[in-house]
């Protein structure tokens, strides 16, 4: 008899966001996938639970008879039920758009508007009364007025699809809806675990919020390797007692976010830095990790796995590269690495030309199956962003220029060192603020600085520093702070405005926030 043919596989099986993430509930459903802190302990969602809420949230929504690609957008932060939630709309084939409860209402009204989600949920508050809205919890989701039924008719969900929509604030301020297919998602994913950073039984504290994609990268990371994934609540992210009982309580072994929540911790209590068990790993992504509180993070935790993860929302990231232990005093610029496997990163001259020498600048350009699909409705950015490639154009197939500025160190990793937006001629000169701001940072009484451009009383460009000092060195005197960069740097190169400050602002992702100081220069003009 002649034997039945194999079923055809079409798609991997987890090629789906979903299932890559829920893969583990069938190895290992006992083990923890959410540890949340709660009152002072916390509380375990398992591989099992996690899988079972998900599926309950995905019945539910099957009672609205939505069309595979309409939009949901959720209202929380990083929680079991707001992880069950996207894991049910992506099984759905519905793309999630997370926006976090202090999102302003103007920009949430915004992104609602240009999302045109089918339904709106959120984690607590009233639900508002526009079909559609709701909220949701405890494996139930209560729409009042349900979005009403459309005529459907996809059939399946692809990894095409798009798993979700997240709206970065970009360079002008106006939100972009960067799209990402699950299958650009898994395959950024698959890259990351190759690095084998965390493994099962592992615990990965997440401290961005879920409308931040490095949310979804912790996620990925903890859950993509049966890990637990322990989400750090906003409110306690800025008190460091708080902020390293949460991960004393969660015992985490490995934490992500951008550099400055360390910031507090290691100003104020670096005993209780140093004095973390469990603590194995921690990766930093977003901007560059000040040099000085680097190495006074790895003076207090030598041994630990430092990594600095580089890329933008449009591939989720790009790169990861260890930070070696310890940093030599000579570094000035830190490794991003090559590209995460599966990657490559294209050095580009202004002519378009690869850059192969050691130390010259170029644009980086990414190849990658983990790029973005598109921004949403914006066809102009979308095609300004993915380019034809550069070395053969004749292929079709579309980079991701970055926009991000770097050049090849000794040994072949790439060193960030600005954005080509940010760019600026002084006096005829181009000059890239980053540069300044890396130069301030090396003076031994600068603790952070962050360099913006604004207009100078002649109307012509003006570089303005905005530096804080350590504790110690109060006595040091803008004058100071300029003439040491004069004797690194061309005088069109030293900013003409040098400000002391107690802290540097950060917006809501936790990066510098360069347009608040921007503003507090034209204030103050
Ligand atoms: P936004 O543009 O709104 O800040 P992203 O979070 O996508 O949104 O920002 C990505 C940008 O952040 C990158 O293009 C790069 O300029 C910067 N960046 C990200 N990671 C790093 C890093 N490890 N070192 C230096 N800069 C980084």
């Amino acid at each position: 008899m002649p034997a039945t043919p194999a079923p055809e596989v079409i798609h991997r099986p987890d090629e789906r966001f979903d299932e890559f993430l829920l893969a583990a509930a069938a190895t290992h459903p006992d083990h923890p996938a959410v540890v949340e802190y709660t009152d002072g302990a916390e509380r375990v969602t398992t591989f099992r639970g996690l899988r079972e809420t998900a599926e309950r949230y995905a019945g539910q929504l099957d009672r609205f008879g939505l069309e595979i690609g309409e939009r949901v957008m959720i209202v929380s932060d990083t929680s079991a039920e707001a992880v069950a939630l996207v894991l049910a709309c992506a099984s759905r084939g519905l793309p999630f758009v997370p926006v976090s409860p202090e999102t302003p209402a103007e920009r949430r009204a915004t992104i609602e508007r240009l999302a045109e989600p089918a339904l709106c949920l959120a984690a607590d508050g009233e639900p508002e009364t526009a079909v559609g809205h709701g909220r949701f919890g405890g494996g139930a989701i209560e729409v009042p007025r349900p979005p009403s039924r459309r005529a459907r008719s996809r059939r399946a969900v692809t990894p095409t699809d798009t798993a979700y929509i997240i709206f970065t604030s970009g360079t002008t301020g106006r939100p972009k809806g960067v799209v990402m297919s699950h299958r650009a998602v898994v395959a950024f994913y698959r890259g990351m675990m190759a690095e084998g950073f965390v493994s099962v039984g592992d615990r990965v504290a997440s401290t961005s919020p879920l409308q931040f994609d490095f949310s979804l990268l912790d996620i990925g990371m903890a859950l993509g390797s049966g890990a637990a994934v322990a989400p750090v609540p906003r409110a306690l992210l800025r008190w460091p007692t708080r902020f390293l009982k949460v991960l004393s309580v969660t015992r985490a072994t490995h934490v992500n976010g951008v550099p400055s929540i360390w910031r507090q911790s290691l100003r104020h209590i670096p005993g209780r830095l140093a004095d973390l068990p469990d603590l194995r790993g921690v990766l930093f992504c977003g901007e560059e990790f000040p040099l000085a509180e680097l190495r006074h993070l790895q003076r207090l935790r030598p041994g630990i796995r430092l990594i600095n993860c580089y890329g933008a929302t449009e591939s989720m990231a790009a790169s990861f590269a260890e930070v070696p232990d310890p940093l030599p005093a000579d570094v000035t610029h830190l490794s991003i690495g090559n590209g995460h496997r599966g990657t490559d990163i294209l050095l580009l001259d202004a002519e378009g030309s690869p850059v192969e020498e050691e130390g010259v600048v170029g644009e980086m350009y990414l190849r990658s199956p983990a790029l973005m699909t598109g921004y949403w409705g914006d066809a102009d950015a979308t095609d300004a962003a993915l380019v034809a490639d550069p070395l053969e154009p004749r292929s079709g197939q579309r980079l991701l220029r970055t926009g991000d500025l770097a050049f090849r160190g000794a040994d072949g990793g790439l060193r960030f060192c600005g954005r080509r937006d940010s760019q600026v001629q002084i006096r005829g000169n181009r000059v890239e603020p980053a540069e300044v701001q890396r130069r301030l940072s090396a003076h031994s009484a600068v603790c952070e600085a962050a360099v913006v451009v604004s207009e100078g009383l002649d109307g012509e460009a003006e570089l303005c520093a905005f530096v804080v000092l350590t504790d110690g060195a109060a006595d040091t005197a803008e004058s100071d702070l300029r003439a040491f960069c004069l004797r690194a740097m061309p005088a069109y190169m030293a900013p003409g405005v040098v400000r002391i400050v107690d802290s540097l602002p950060v917006n809501q992702h936790g990066k510098t926030d360069h347009r608040r100081l921007l503003a507090e220069l034209l204030t103050d003009a």
